[in-house]
């Protein structure tokens, strides 16, 4: 039986599991603390820092995959060296690890994005500001997620702690133009090794305060999917991508198709596929790093919409709510994560799926509502 190693023991891990064990095969995970969301397939907890117990992990597994971005890329190389087999590899994996080398690579490739720049210092902040303002959006390269590490900023004092700290964050800061956009759209696909590529249906996300809230597949825009998806094949193909890849869009009002950013594993928004497509994103990663045949991504419904649980409160608990809100929408699937709650942090989604999508959406959103006891 191959066995898939998870470096991460997030959300993302612990969603792999129920896949892994439908189709038989093993998962071990790699967490980082005692009290992580996918608990039950941990089997070692350590310093995704440290080679040593990096490649102790390796020895017990075939393929090591990822609930995340933050193992330095050094590392990584390291692990192949050793004959490891890593997927996504290190080549493809450091562009979802570093928005600067991804902004380079896009444009190396010639695909839509924003105008951006390369920031060392408080001038190049100030230049950019002058012709892109009056605000513009400035990033941290690495080690940003849910829209930590994102700011929009109109005068240099809104980054200069940043600036002060750049070493941290690879000693340069990312500038772009602020998208006025209409909608932002997520394109999901997978890759193998041997270069099989299949995508779902392209996605229509909706943000709070950079954290996704809701998803709705397949984004009703119809006329934009094959630009989204030839996107992705350029991107997947183009990086040498394995397993599942998640590339945010933005749609400008002027009809442009923009790319915000990628990620290289399963994606907040491809949690409805779990139970409104043919295959999840979740059991699509696992064969793709296997190098097993794809599964067929169409939908079991004409829409399927996502809904986040985020957290309210450090004391917030949505099973307490459970009864009213399953006696009054049996028809919605609830997804919990089992992470201790904390003000605006993803804790679990809800999916439904059906004809109507107006319904779904109110749907959705009362039985959330249900859960936050409003
Ligand atoms: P994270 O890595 O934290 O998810 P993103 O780069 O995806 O960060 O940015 C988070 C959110 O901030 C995006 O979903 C979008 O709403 C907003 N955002 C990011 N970049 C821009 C931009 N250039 N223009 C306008 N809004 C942006």
């Amino acid at each position: 039986m191959p066995v898939v190693g998870v470096i991460g023991a997030g959300q993302l891990a612990r969603m792999m599991q129920p896949a892994a064990i439908a189709l038989g095969i093993g998962i071990k995970v790699f967490a980082e603390s005692n009290d992580s969301s996918a608990h039950q397939a941990v089997t070692k907890v350590g310093d995704i820092n440290d080679f040593a117990q990096l490649l102790e992990f390796a020895k017990t597994v075939d393929v090591i995959t990822f609930d995340h971005e933050h193992v330095p890329t050094a590392i990584l190389e390291q692990l192949e060296t050793a004959g490891v087999s890593v997927r996504p590899g290190p080549t493809a994996l450091k562009h979802a690890q570093n928005k600067l080398t991804m902004r380079r690579k896009l444009a190396e490739l010639g695909l839509p994005q924003p105008i951006w720049q390369a920031a060392k210092t408080e001038s190049d902040i100030a230049n950019f500001l002058q012709n892109h303002g009056p605000k513009i959006v400035v990033k941290t390269p690495i080690g940003g997620y849910d829209g930590k590490g994102v700011r929009v900023v109109s005068d240099i004092a809104d980054v200069r702690d940043w600036l002060q700290n750049i070493s941290q964050f690879g000693g340069e800061l990312l500038l772009e133009e602020k998208v006025d956009f209409v909608t932002e759209l997520a394109q999901l696909s997978a890759r193998s090794p041997s270069g099989e590529f299949n995508a779902w249906p392209l996605v229509e996300t909706h943000q709070q305060a950079g954290v996704c809230a809701e998803v709705i597949a397949p984004a009703p825009e119809s006329a934009l999917h094959p630009q989204a998806l030839s996107i992705a094949k350029q991107i997947s193909d183009g990086l040498g991508v394995v397993g599942v890849m998640a590339v945010e869009l933005f749609r400008a009002r002027n009809g442009e198709i923009l790319v915000n950013e990628l990620a290289m594993r399963p994606h907040n928004s491809g949690h409805f596929s779990i139970d409104a497509s043919i295959t999840s994103q979740f059991e699509q990663h696992l064969r793709a790093v296997l190098d097993l045949p794809l599964g067929a991504t169409s939908g079991t419904s004409n829409f399927a919409v996502m809904i986040n649980l985020l957290g309210v409160d450090s004391e917030n608990d949505f099973v307490q709510h459970y009864p009213k809100a399953m006696e009054r929408f049996p028809q919605v699937k609830f997804h919990l994560y089992e992470k201790a709650p904390r003000p605006g942090r993803k804790m679990g989604h809800l999916t439904l799926q059906g004809n109507d999508l107006d319904q779904l959406l109110a749907d959705g959103r009362a039985c959330r509502d249900l859960l936050y006891n409003r």
